[in-house]
């Protein structure tokens, strides 16, 4: 029977939530992305995270870190805005936003200081992987003005609600839903299928993935997607949708029935944006 506290978005449901450039557009007023993600142990995510966001929107990328995924960004994305960072501070920073915060962060001090700073700032932050480690420490960390958007797989979030792993996977749905309401965020629930919720809204579910998705790298990509829709002025609730929606589209049509890399996902992401697009 169809739940009706539960939606599943079309294609036409993201065409029309999809920011556009306009003649007014500049590059700032597109929406500027802050990113916190990687370290000298993991540069990729962060290369990966900076692409989706990219190919997502945003008028602008500003990626943020220490020396060794510095190198691999510029490397792989000249678009990108660098601040080398010689301490764990977003001050030298400019203007952002929204943040995403976490890919390859790490989950030492250094990484829990600068995650500590990022979630200070005013602006919407979404929080993946080691910086979910991170506040399932210290959760008081989530307590903010501005909005966050938790983006776990089931095995992160068990740690962050203190469940097991197993109980997440028989009830995702329900896992999800008491998340967003015991933490007051919104949650975007990683696996074969995604499932996103808010306090007070109905959940989304979303299909449209591959199981090619589950190879490393793509949810970072994913978070630089919802990062980016995020910077480009969508609330937590609908840039979580449209990312999981583009993001399982543009794998589908990455891997087209054979193995994908994650970055080839995020290549892929505006054909997915195309695919949605009716007159716009
Ligand atoms: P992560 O767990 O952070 O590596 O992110 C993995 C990404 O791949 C998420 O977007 C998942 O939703 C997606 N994914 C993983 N496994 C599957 C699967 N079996 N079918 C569809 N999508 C998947
Ligand atoms: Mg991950």
């Amino acid at each position: 029977l169809p739940d009706p506290d539960v939606a599943a978005l079309t294609d036409s449901d993201v065409d029309v939530l999809l920011p556009r450039p306009g003649k007014e557009s500049d590059k700032y007023r597109r929406g500027v992305l802050g990113v916190a993600a990687g370290s000298d142990l993991y540069t990729g995510a962060a290369v990966l995270a900076v692409g989706g966001a990219l190919r997502a929107g945003a008028g602008m990328v500003r990626y943020a870190g220490p020396a060794a995924p510095v190198a691999q960004v510029r490397a792989h994305w000249p678009e990108a805005v660098i601040t080398q960072l010689e301490r764990p501070s977003i001050d030298d920073v400019g203007r952002v936003q929204a943040w995403v915060l976490g890919p390859g962060l790490g989950t030492d001090d250094w990484a829990h200081e600068l995650a500590a700073r990022v979630l200070e700032s005013h602006v919407p932050v979404l929080i993946d992987a080691d910086a979910l480690t991170l506040v399932a420490r210290e959760r008081s960390l989530l307590f903010r003005s501005a909005p966050v958007l938790i983006t776990p797989h089931a095995g992160e979030l068990a740690r962050l609600i203190r469940v097991d792993r197993d109980d997440i996977e028989a009830a995702r749905l329900e896992y999800t839903r008491r998340a967003a309401a015991e933490l007051g965020v919104t949650v975007l629930l990683k696996g074969s299928t995604t499932v996103i919720a808010e306090d007070s809204r109905p959940a989304r579910v979303n299909g449209t993935g591959t199981s090619w998705l589950a190879t490393g790298g793509t949810g970072d990509v994913l978070s630089g997607v919802a990062g980016s829709l995020l910077a480009q002025g969508l609330s937590c609730y609908d840039a979580a949708a449209c990312a999981a929606y583009l993001h399982g589209l543009a794998g589908r049509m990455a891997a087209d029935g054979a193995p994908l890399a994650a970055a080839d996902v995020a290549t892929a992401i505006p054909a997915a944006i195309r695919a949605v697009s009716g007159d716009n």
